[in-house]
């Protein structure tokens, strides 16, 4: 019987699932994922997690509780940085011990430390940390990653070519299988923005980006933004920003408003994140000067599917009679 790998589906599944299950497959690894966030599993992530942690942290304790009888080893590593030097938020960094605190009667974590702070090099003994659990042979575990990181290259191409990153995730299996993938067909186009694991948990979010596509809206990411444009539009802001995942969120923003090429912003933010209070208020300043309609939802336990309905209906609606009327309506009040 194969080893098996369990990956919660919460937090940065939605950036690295591809790579990492594929490079504990090359590994000859099975990889087990919990299923879509769903009411059980809300319920008991906020039963194990402490109160003042956000939503998504909540929801993670649930998926990891979830896999936690039925595989050998849980992945979770300690994501400090991912990039040369900057950073990752707080809560990602403590994010395995969190777990191990909360969690009674875990396999054994994988709870390696990811810090590329000082060079992309590190990844290297991060990788071989993880692969070692599993196989003896360094050249074998470091021709297993080569092999994974190909793979994820693929899926960057892939989010980079218009198609929602979570669409690969939930639609297609295995890369290779993808050919006519939908692309942007409604010819206006609504920009979400957030943190991956708040825009493409549709649980969380209440289906969001359905609920515009319904509207016949496209609706464009962060991730759908190549990384170089996003690095060089946040590169303009007065003081450099040192976490990952702003930059990529502002600079992405910052480049759709500039080419005017998006009709709204709908930014989804979890209650009580530091990170995003900052870069709500640049994206909202921002958008505000070149007259781009911005709107918040944020999302706690208690978020109801029918406020949130209510603030997506009458967003899409002022962005209608926006376009029909040709009028200037202010959306920033
Ligand atoms: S960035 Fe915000 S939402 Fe994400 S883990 Fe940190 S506090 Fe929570």
């Amino acid at each position: 019987m194969s080893i098996k790998v369990g990956i919660p589906r919460g937090m940065f599944y939605f950036d690295y699932y591809f790579l990492w299950k594929n490079f504990f497959n090359n590994l000859g690894v099975d990889v087990i994922t919990s299923p879509k966030t769903n009411k059980d599993i809300l319920n008991k992530g906020v039963e194990l997690c402490v109160d003042e942690a956000c939503l998504p942290i909540k929801i993670y304790h649930g998926h990891v509780d979830y896999l936690k009888d039925k595989v050998d080893y849980i992945f979770i590593p300690k994501m400090t940085s991912i990039h040369k030097k900057e950073y990752c938020c707080p809560k990602h960094i403590g994010l395995p011990d969190m777990i191990k605190n909360n969690i009674r009667n875990l396999p054994p974590l994988i709870d390696t430390e990811i810090n590329l702070k000082k060079s992309h090099k590190n990844i290297k003994s991060s990788v071989f940390h993880i692969g070692k659990h599993f196989k003896k042979n360094s050249k074998t575990i470091a021709e297993a990653f080569q092999k994974a990181y190909r793979q994820y290259q693929e899926y960057i191409e892939m989010t980079t070519s218009k198609i929602i990153p979570i669409d690969i995730n939930t639609k297609y299996k295995e890369l290779s299988y993808i050919t006519n993938v939908k692309k942007e067909n409604y010819g206006r186009r609504i920009m979400v923005l957030g943190h991956s694991y708040n825009i493409y948990d549709y649980y969380i979010n209440m289906d969001l980006i359905s609920k515009l596509n319904k509207r016949r809206f496209d609706v464009v990411t962060a991730e759908m933004v190549k990384e170089n444009r996003s690095r060089e539009y946040a590169a303009r802001l007065p003081k450099r920003m040192f976490w990952t995942h702003g930059q990529r969120i502002v600079g992405s923003a910052f480049a759709l408003i500039e080419e005017k090429s998006i009709s709204g912003i709908v930014y989804v933010s979890a209650f009580g994140c530091g990170l995003d209070s900052v870069l709500i208020d640049l994206i909202e300043r921002k958008a505000k000067e070149n007259r781009i309609p911005f709107t918040l939802l944020t999302l706690d336990e208690q978020t109801g599917e029918a406020g949130i309905n209510t603030r997506v209906e009458a967003f899409i609606d002022m962005l209608e009679w926006r376009n029909r009327d040709e009028i200037d309506l202010s959306t920033h009040g």
